[in-house]
Formats: C-alpha cells, structure tokens, sequence
C-alpha cells in the first residue's frame, strides 16, 4: 500500500465524493510521524445529505425480504475472508495497530459477522391467542429507520462490526463517522460493500469531527445514534440526543483492574498482563491499567512484571518481529508522557520508564512510548483514577481479595475487571462481587466472545445497551405490538360455512 496522498472520500447515496470544498485534517502514518493524506472534514450539510440518502434508500431496504438482506451479511463475511490481509495492512498503517493484531481484529470481526447471520432467527415476533375473545396479540421486530455510528480512533473494524451489520441485517439503513485518526479501513470496507453490490445509500460513510454528529441530533430522520469511545463524548451525545427523544447505544472509556491472588499461576499472569497491558500500546478499552496485588505474592510478581517488560519490543507496526507499535498521535504520546509526570508527582514509583523507547533509525519520528511500571501506586492517585490509555500499568497493594474489590467498587469506570487466581472461591466472588460489566478468570483480556453482549457499568456506558449477542440485534429493532381482532367480512346471510358443510357431505355421500 502507498504511504503517500490518500485521499479518504465520503461514500454516499452510492457515490464516492472527494470534498475538496471542505476543510481537511492531515492523516499520519504513526510509526514514522509521516503525513500519509488528508480526511475530510465534514459539516452539517453533508452529514444531513448522508442522513437523506439513508432514508430515501430506507423503504425498500426495509421491504427486500430477509433471505436477501442475509445474502448481503453472508457475502460481507466471505469477502472479508479474502481481503483480510488488505483491511489488516489498512488498520496497520495509519491505526498502527501491530500487523498480527490487526489481523485479529479484522477476523473477529469476520466472527461478529457470524453472529449478525443469526438475525433470521433472533428478530422472530411472538404471538398469542384468544387474548379476548376473537383477539390476539403479535409483537413484530421492526426495523426503526435510519441509525448513526461513531468510531474512536482504536477499533476501526471492530466497530464497523458492531453496528452495521445488526443495523442493516434487521432492515436498517445507515451512516458512519469514522474516526479522522484511522480512517483507511472503512475506506476498504465500504468498497468491500460496493463490490457485493449493496444497494446505495443502504450504507453511507461522512468523515469529520463532532459537526458532523450534532447535525443528527435535531434531523428527523434519524432513529437512533451509536457510538464508541471516550465517556465525555458518550454522555454529549447522551444530552444531544436526549434532547430528541433519539435511541442511544453509547460504550464510554475504562480503567480496567487486575487482581493478583497469592495462588496466581504466574507465567500465565505474566504473559497475560504483557498482552493486555502493552498490546495495541496500552489503547484498548479493555487493556489492564490498575493491578491490585496482594502481599503474599507482590515483590515476586514485581520482579517478574519489570524484567519481561524490559524484553518488550517496540517499533514500526508493520513489522511483525516487535511486540509493540507506537501510540496513535503526537498529541497521545504527550498527554501519556504528562501522565508519567504526574504519577511520579503524585508520589508512586516509576520503576520502568518507558519514555524515549529505543527504535530503528526509519521510525524515530514515530509517536512511541516503551512499557512503563509505576509501583507503590494507591487507589486515589490521579495515575489511578484516569484513564491514560497508553502502555502504562500502576501496580497497587491489596490485603486480600475484598481491598481489590473495593477499589475495582470505588472506582468511576467499570468496564472489565480480571483475576488471576487457582481457588474456586476467589474465582465465585469475583464473579459475583467485582462492580463492572465484563469479567475475566485467569485472562488478561475479558473480551466476550461475539455470540455475547459487550459493555461495561457506570461511566464506561452510558445508558443500557450493548453491543454484540442479542442484545446487539434488540437495539436496532422495535417490539412493535399489534392487537388484532379478524373480522370475518363474509355477509352474514351468504355465509359459505353451510355451502363447504353440503359440499363435504355430498362429496362423502358420493
Ligand atoms: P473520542 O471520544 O475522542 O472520539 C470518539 C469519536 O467521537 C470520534 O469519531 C470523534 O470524532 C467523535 N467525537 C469526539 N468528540 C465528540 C463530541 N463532543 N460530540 C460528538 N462526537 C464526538 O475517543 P477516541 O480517542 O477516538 O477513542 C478512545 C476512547 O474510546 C477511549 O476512551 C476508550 O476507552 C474508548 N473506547 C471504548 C470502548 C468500549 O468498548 N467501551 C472501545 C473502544 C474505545
């Protein structure tokens, strides 16, 4: 794939548009600090004609039988198997996300899919008789219209997964803001979309900034937004769209907590805590942050945690012989180093310093920052409480499992929360006890597979749904009900019910 001037087009109505009337943010390769091309930045006007063509493309969208919508999910899904490479490369360069994660973000979105196939099945009414007499009841599954997505910078494809194809699946039309940060990847997948023939305005793609999410607030023909990304960003669009009366499914940001028991298996933890800790640079709304540890097994732990991460590679994400790539921008790099800052102000011990990581002379203008362990961290430091959504863990001490619990209760965001322990009992409790949405035993990642609902509590989700499983395809349906009573439109004095007897009689009687 060039590095140079790409050009990220609008795709809408069926057309792909180069808005060069409009203002423009530059696109960076984050591995080299190289500018790469420019995205749009799209205005009200243009999200609105994004939004009118969604809904002009809505009615018969919405009336092309299931079975037919489903052969588009279905030749979705196969094609992503043959470009997975390409929209892997595309997620590499300017994500920067490492090669062999991009890889596994493109296939478990490939396996996101699989679930979406399940919609025949899932959007089936329900009905009952004789509610009185001659009345029964049905709910149907309708589709609502027209739904709106907005990605964060870090899961492009991801994302994609998790809104388009339950919204078009289940009848829906639909347009996506992807971040100005990693557009590329829907620029491949919307010409995935083109290519199995999707019809136009089905799917419609405007890039830009907030503009283009607010005009959608007040547009009627919009039924619902979605989004993922930081909590301030889902609860404005919470207000915005609270304003009018549109239905939201907005995932916000997280501070994960790890708890190490005195039994935890420790190469199993070690591994583990470097996959989630440091995979993706620390930038995943599910990576460990915090690891509340208790005393038996801390100075060890410790140990064992600083020299694997020294052993951590850093470098250009394209290059599949290092274990970590850079940050997403100049600006992440900062605000990280600023939190570095602030934990060895607010008192913890910055045992691994990961500013100025050593990397290869191409990428030295790369927005890298190494692995970094602050020790001696405690539950209100600000290191702590924020999310800094780098490669940066803050290791705590915990008396038992009831302090991790507490400190995993205290805290604002409640996304996931893994332990690492051998004992039933611990492993109950946390299930039980541990104040987020998503749980994880003896895993670093607590990402539930895609047959099952994703999201976490309190600030980490704005409101009540969630993506993916079932509850991914409710969202974009209505229960709608109806109460039908049948009324036999037969005269009463002609009524064949007599005639059909006779003939029944006369047909036995021959
Ligand atoms: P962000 O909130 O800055 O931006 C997300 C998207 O919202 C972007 O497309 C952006 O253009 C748009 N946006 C920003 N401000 C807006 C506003 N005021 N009104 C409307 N739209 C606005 O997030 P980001 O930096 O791109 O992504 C990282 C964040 O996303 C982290 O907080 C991370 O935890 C979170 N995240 C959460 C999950 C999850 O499952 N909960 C998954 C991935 C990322």
């Amino acid at each position: 794939m060039s590095n140079q001037n790409i050009t990220i087009q609008d795709h809408i109505n069926g057309e792909w548009i180069t808005q060069s009337q409009l203002p423009s943010a530059p696109l960076y390769n984050p591995s080299t600090g190289a500018l790469i091309g420019q995205v749009p930045l799209g205005n009200a006007a243009v999200s609105r004609a994004a939004v009118a063509a969604a809904a002009e493309a809505f009615p018969s969208w919405s009336a092309t039988p299931l079975p037919k919508r489903m052969d588009f999910i279905f030749a979705m899904q196969a094609e992503m198997v043959g470009r997975k490479e390409e929209l892997a490369q595309a997620i590499a360069l300017d994500q920067a996300k490492h090669i062999a994660e991009a890889r596994g973000e493109v296939q478990r979105v490939i396996e996101i899919i699989q679930m979406a196939c399940t919609i025949p099945a899932l959007i089936q009414g329900e009905s009952i008789q004789g509610i009185a007499q001659g009345i029964s009841g049905r709910i149907v599954k309708a589709p609502l219209g027209v739904f709106c997505g907005v990605a964060p910078f870090n899961f492009p494809a991801l994302v994609f997964g998790w809104f388009i194809p339950f919204a078009i699946g289940t009848g829906n039309t639909f347009v996506y803001k992807p971040s100005t940060e990693s557009p590329l990847f829907m620029q491949k997948m919307m010409q995935l979309l083109v290519d199995i023939g999707l019809p136009n305005g089905v799917v419609n793609v405007v890039h830009g900034d907030r503009e283009v999410v607010e005009a959608w607030y007040d547009d009627d023909n919009v039924a619902g937004v979605c989004l993922v990304g930081s909590s301030p960003t889902a609860k404005a669009i919470a207000e915005g769209c609270g304003r009018h009366g549109k239905k939201t499914m907005l995932l916000g940001g997280a501070k994960n907590f790890l708890a190490v028991m005195e039994d935890a298996p420790m190469d199993l933890l070690i591994e583990n805590v470097l996959m989630s800790g440091y995979g993706s640079a620390g930038q995943r709304c599910l990576a460990v942050s915090n690891i509340a540890c208790v005393p038996e097994i801390h100075d060890e732990f410790v140990e064992r945690l600083l020299a694997a991460s020294r052993n951590v590679t850093v470098g250009d994400a394209m290059n599949p012989d290092v274990f970590m790539g850079p940050v997403i921008s100049a600006n992440a790099k900062a605000r990280i180093e600023n939190y570095i800052d602030i934990g060895v102000e607010g008192g913890a011990t910055l045992a691994l310093d990961g500013r100025q990581p050593e990397v290869s002379a191409e990428n030295k203008d790369g927005y890298f920052v190494g692995p970094t362990v602050f020790t001696d961290v405690t539950p209100c430091m600000q290191i702590a409480r924020e999310e800094i959504f780098g490669p940066v863990l803050s290791v705590m001490k915990t008396g038992c499992i009831d302090g991790a619990l507490r400190m995993i209760k205290n805290h604002p965001m409640g996304n996931g929360a893994c332990i690492f322990t051998q004992n039933a009992y611990y492993i109950e409790k946390f299930i039980n006890e541990a104040d987020v949405g998503m749980v994880g035993v003896n895993v670093g990642i607590c990402a539930p597979h895609p047959y099952m609902p994703f999201g976490g509590i309190k600030d980490s989700l704005v409101g009540n749904n969630k993506v993916q499983g079932k509850a991914g395809i409710d969202f974009f349906t209505q229960n709608k009900v109806a109460t039908i009573r049948v009324v036999d439109p037969r005269p009463a004095d002609s009524s064949p019910t007599t005639q059909t007897d006779s003939n029944v009689r006369s047909c036995v009687a021959s």
